[in-house]
């Protein structure tokens, strides 16, 4: 199936005429085309974009809320096609595209769309100088919003939904690798009645159509997330335009367990958060730190535990962990686990490639536990952003906290412990900008999202994405 640029409420074939094959990552064929779309394309967007800026950003709250909130009612509608896509294109477990990929994408317009009736602006009385100070929170105008492939409509949603709400026009692009739900979704935001023009979607590379993005010099704010050489190219770029950049980049989130924890619910969840989408989530906890005391008991446990998941086709119910996103990805993966076999590292169970009866040429690992002798091994340092994690013990807090932050990135950390007092020490000192305490990926959408170091600048979620989409201008009156 070929898919086409989203531009002004009508789909169009990108200008030049040239296309980029898309694979489906569970048996490795390729399954259709996506424009790759070039700076005139971009171009033509952002025009659609400007044109359409004036009657949105005058929209009334109430008209925006019910447009978004329909866009969310005709995801939900359409679940098991959009779960179906989003899994073909990315060879994640339908199953899972089905309870989180999609409701979330839903969540995010109906959460927005009611956030922005609530939105409110400050004012400030000058006491003593006869004057007020009220701050007007106004649309940027046009902005960009580029999107990865692990959790393609989810993110991408996360970005668009508040840029909408704010009263933006949006010319966004999701990864060339998983560029289906996007597509869908500009056919939904027509039967939602979003006015043409208002969101925009081209389709092709980074190096290409994201590029263009970014370059453009209308486009006066990023919202981007992805690895962390991307994103520091972004800010390179943008910076000698003075765009406002949010950057959502790469984590290696450390997972700590102390012997004090529930001890099941830890494990239940540790597997999840390490194996979740393949270990291809931002916050997946990729170096698990387990306290001296029950690290042999853990070892045991969790490795059993990881050799029931079934890697398989993801449309079958039993699948626990489907396919990665590509091929590329797949061998920079294995080359990681290589790399921690070349260091010493001990894989205690997965580590090889496997074949999917049926779909022989699809890109399958099994989920793989390295024990390594140091933190500071290269597979400990880098992000894989796959089903790998790392194992080690800690003997002391100071200790652990100290591998803990000694890593370049400072997305997520997940704490396990029942000690109040260590909760709240160890809370405050872990280099990161979200911390779970004896839980993993509870999300409230209205809490900052994002990261610090390698990690990212900015947060999204809540009114902190609705004050990233809006510029604050204060007005002040002598009376
Ligand atoms: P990339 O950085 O490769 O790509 C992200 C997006 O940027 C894609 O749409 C990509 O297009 C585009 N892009 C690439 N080059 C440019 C460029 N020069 N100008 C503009 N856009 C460009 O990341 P991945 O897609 O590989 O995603 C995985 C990464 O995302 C991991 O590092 C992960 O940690 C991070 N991530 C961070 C999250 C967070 O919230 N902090 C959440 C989820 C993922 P194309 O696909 O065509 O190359």
């Amino acid at each position: 199936m070929n898919i086409q640029n989203y531009i002004n409420g009508n789909f169009h074939k990108p200008i030049q005429n040239n296309w980029i094959d898309n694979y489906n990552p569970s048996n490795g064929e390729v399954y259709g085309q996506i424009p790759n779309s070039n700076k005139d394309d971009v171009e033509k967007a952002y025009n659609a974009a400007k044109s359409a800026f004036k009657q949105w950003s005058q929209t009334t709250l109430e008209k925006r809320s019910r447009i978004l909130i329909k866009i969310s009612e005709l995801l939900e509608t359409n679940l098991q096609r959009f779960a179906e896509a989003e899994s073909k294109d990315n060879g994640k477990p339908v199953s899972l595209a089905k309870a989180v990929d999609i409701p979330r994408a839903a969540s995010n317009f109906r959460f927005f769309g009611n956030a922005i009736t609530q939105f409110a602006s400050e004012s400030h009385e000058s006491v003593g100088q006869q004057a007020i100070n009220y701050t007007l929170r106004q649309p940027i105008g046009v902005v960009g919003c580029i999107s990865p492939w692990n959790l393609p409509l989810y993110l991408f949603t996360w970005k668009i939904a508040p840029a909408l709400a704010a009263g933006n026009c949006v010319v966004a692009k999701p990864s060339e690798v998983t560029p289906m739900t996007a597509y869908l979704l500009g056919k939904i935001c027509n039967e939602a009645g979003l006015p043409k023009g208002v969101l925009n979607i081209v389709h092709g590379l980074g190096i290409t159509t994201g590029q263009a993005i970014i370059e453009h010099p209308d486009i006066k704010a990023i919202s981007f997330t992805g690895g962390t050489t991307t994103g520091s190219h972004i800010a390179k770029v943008a910076a000698p335009m003075f765009k406002k950049l949010s950057l959502e980049l790469g984590g290696k989130n450390p997972n700590i367990i102390f012997g004090d924890c529930d001890y099941q619910d830890m494990l239940n969840t540790t597997v999840r958060s390490s194996f979740a989408n393949q270990g291809q989530i931002c916050l997946c906890g990729s170096r698990i730190f387990i306290e001296a005391p029950i690290y042999e008991k853990f070892k045991t446990d969790f490795v059993a535990k990881v050799k029931q998941l079934k890697v398989g086709h993801p449309s079958q119910t039993e699948t626990n962990i489907g396919a990665l996103v590509s091929k590329p990805h797949l061998e920079k993966v294995k080359e990681h686990i290589q790399i921690a076999k070349n260091e010493n590292g001990t894989v205690l169970c997965g580590g090889n490639e496997i074949t999917v009866e049926g779909f022989e040429n699809g890109y399958y690992l099994e989920p793989t536990v390295i024990e390594v002798p140091s933190d500071e091994c290269r597979v400990n340092q880098e992000e894989i952003f796959g089903p790998v994690v790392t194992i080690m013990p800690f003997h002391t807090e100071e200790e652990v906290l100290e591998m803990a932050n000694k890593v370049k990135y400072g997305l997520s950390a997940t704490l396990w412990t029942n000690n109040l007092k260590r909760t709240m020490r160890m809370s405050h000192q872990l280099q990161a900008g979200i911390v779970w305490v004896n839980t993993w990926m509870m999300r409230d959408l209205r809490t900052p999202f994002g990261g610090v170091k390698a990690s990212g600048v900015g947060r999204e979620g809540g009114f902190e994405a609705l004050r990233f989409f809006t510029e604050a201008k204060n007005v002040c009156i002598k009376y």
